[in-house]
């Protein structure tokens, strides 16, 4: 397999030719097909969030299953599956317990304490993996990986609003946007102060 690695923070990702690593029970061999990029990623290269390198970075991952580990059920090769940042819970902390799973005490994270997706190919644990609807291209589907992901989060705890204010006019206010819109919501976005080029976005994208 081919992957861009963080060799060293602040350094540029290098490319490096691997053996195909092999999946454990419970785990997908992907064969990546797209990759987004995050606000994290760049958070992990510029070294404001630290855990071990190298790393291959990447957390909005789209891929077919290639082969899979002892005790997976519910997906086959070929299926086309989406991988988040949230790689594996321990399922036995007060937090998992509680059902707030994003919270656990011992957490892998894809493309930060586990190899992630600007490569060819990964391995990701089946039970955080995702069916990709068909209705959705590679591209299309990745950003939903992170930015989507924590943006509906949000959106589903501010219950039946009808109107809402985004704090931050990044990847998931864009994309919750116009999800919100199509519920017939009002949305009000805040921006730094002088991101002239963040408002006029959301205003292109139908916001008050
Ligand atoms: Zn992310
Ligand atoms: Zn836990």
């Amino acid at each position: 397999m081919r992957a861009m690695e963080l060799q060293e923070v602040g350094g540029p990702l290098q490319f490096v030719e691997r053996e195909t690593p092999v999946p454990g029970a419970g785990e997908l061999l992907i064969q990546i097909s797209a990759c987004g990029v995050c606000r994290t990623d760049l958070h992990i290269i510029d070294g404001d969030i630290r855990d071990h390198l190298p790393i291959v970075p990447g957390h909005e991952i789209v891929g077919h299953v290639l082969a899979s580990g002892l005790g997976v059920s519910h997906f086959a090769a070929g299926d086309r599956v989406g991988v988040p940042w949230l790689g594996r819970t321990c399922g036995e902390c007060r937090y998992c317990h509680a059902g707030q799973e994003n919270l656990c005490d011992h957490p892998l994270f894809t493309g930060f304490t586990r190899d992630g997706g600007f490569a060819t190919h990964c391995i990701a644990n089946a039970a955080f993996c995702l069916p990709i609807p068909k209705e959705f291209s590679d591209a299309e589907a990745a950003p939903l990986l992170c930015a989507g992901l924590i943006g509906y989060r949000s959106l589903r705890m501010a219950g039946h609003a009808r109107r809402i204010g985004l704090y931050g006019f990044g990847a998931a206010a864009h994309i919750l946007t116009q999800v919100a819109l199509w519920q017939g919501r009002e949305v009000y976005a805040f921006t730094k102060p002088g991101d002239v080029q963040g408002q006029a976005f959301a205003r292109a994208l139908g916001c008050v």
